[in-house]
């Protein structure tokens, strides 16, 4: 058929695909955009409406009741941009598919997006959370401190049963856990759950390499800043989850208003197409850094996940400042999950805002240094690195120094 013959719309059947049925490496390129070639698109359009004009106030005011009574998307045109927007639902609806939920629920940022799940439990006076250390630091401190009126129980993966109460809304966890990589058995974990759900942080390991709902998440939680976005230049959160929590979420988004902004929404939806790809690569490239740095005399620990990922952290002999100081290629920046390779110290940056004791004793050493690979090629990553550890490389030098003066 030439193109001249093409039917403008693709017939039914091939729209109609049911979810599940592709791969994730299809589903990270094609969904959300499931309507966009019978509307005549290819790129999808951004939607920076703030409200939506309606002669119908009648109906309009029967949409906005079905969302006070579900948190449902609005049938139709939203009403207004805290309600839901259009370029932000397809970045929704495709995160949704690959993490094998119903629905998913964005936020201006993965730190927005645990507020509304700590205020959408704490509003049904189940105020109590118990949480596995490590989590992200301002993770950390956000239930340590208790901004939203919520009570943290800190225990290990083995305690959480004898640590659930009444009163108990959620149960929190990273695997791998940001900045140890420490994993957890995530479906053991949901079992001594029981009903109280059970929110995993899938920031590091992404969709890609690990989808917690399927081994009993409730709620799976990205800083979709970090590896969905994954350009270094989008702040957003979201939370993958059955529809009804997802309608909770959406009712707490729209009265404390942690919206996602339509072109953060866009850009988040382009980053998906490649997600598989970015951590395909940039995992192979850490495993081969990780396993360099654990034969290196300078190093003293590594920490690489048994599913893999792009993230490494290791433990220096040396001053973990001085390593940071001598980057060249690789950036010395906080955050993660950017094209380009970054390094941090978590007990200076991430994680500072956790007690120093706290810190510690989740395994977060001072000497730890946490490296996010990014899609550069190995040989120069390893050549950067192998610079700022410094000592080796200058040790030869100093030593010929001596002997000369000798
Ligand atoms: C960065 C991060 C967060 C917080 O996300 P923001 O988008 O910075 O608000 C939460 N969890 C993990 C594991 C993170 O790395």
């Amino acid at each position: 058929m030439d193109s001249a013959s093409m039917p403008t719309s693709p017939p039914d059947d091939v729209r109609t695909t049911a979810p599940g049925s592709r791969a994730l490496a299809t589903e990270a390129v094609h969904a959300g955009r499931d309507d966009l070639a019978r509307q005549g698109l290819h790129a999808p359009p951004i939607d920076l409406s703030t409200t939506y004009p309606s002669y119908d106030s009648r109906g309009e005011a029967a949409r906005i009741d079905a969302f006070a009574a579900t948190g449902a998307d609005p049938d139709g045109p939203p009403v207004y941009g805290r309600l839901g927007n259009p370029t932000v639902a397809r970045f929704e609806t495709a995160l949704a598919r690959l993490e094998g939920t119903e629905s998913a629920v964005a936020f201006a940022s993965g730190m927005a997006a645990l507020s509304a799940v700590l205020l959408v439990r704490g509003s049904m006076g189940l105020r109590h959370v118990v949480a596995v250390r490590p989590l992200y630091g301002c993770s950390d401190h956000l239930l340590t401190a208790g901004l939203l009126g919520s009570e943290v129980t800190w225990t290990d993966p083995a305690g959480i049963a004898d640590a659930l109460r009444p009163d108990t809304g959620l149960v929190m966890v990273e695997s791998p856990a940001n900045p140890t990589l420490a994993e957890l058995d995530l479906r053991s974990v949901a079992h001594a759950c029981g009903s109280v759900p059970l929110l995993a942080d899938n920031t590091f390991a992404t969709p890609v390499l690990q989808r917690p709902a399927e081994q009993g998440a409730r709620l799976v939680l990205h800083s979709a800043t970090k590896y969905l976005g994954g350009h270094g230049d989008v702040m957003a959160g979201v939370v993958a989850c059955d529809e009804e929590f997802a309608g909770r979420l959406r009712q707490v988004r729209f009265a404390t208003g942690g919206v996602l902004h339509p072109l953060a929404g866009y850009l988040l939806l382009r980053g998906l197409a490649t997600l598989p790809v970015r951590v395909r690569a940039a995992s192979a490239t850490a495993a081969e850094l990780a396993r360099r740095l654990a034969a290196d005399p300078r190093v003293a620990r590594v920490h690489y996940p048994r599913i893999g990922g792009a993230m490494v952290s290791f433990e220096v002999h040396g001053d973990p400042h001085e390593v940071i100081g001598r980057v060249r290629l690789i950036t010395p920046a906080v955050s993660l999950g950017s094209v380009d390779t970054l390094i941090q110290h978590p007990a200076s940056i991430s994680h500072r805002i956790v007690d120093a004791d706290d810190r510690r004793g989740a395994g977060v050493s001072d000497r730890l240094l946490r490296l996010s690979v990014g899609l550069e090629d190995v040989e120069d990553l390893w050549a950067d690195l192998d610079g700022a550890l410094g000592e080796r490389a200058e040790a030869i030098p100093l030593r010929e120094a001596l002997a000369r003066t000798e």
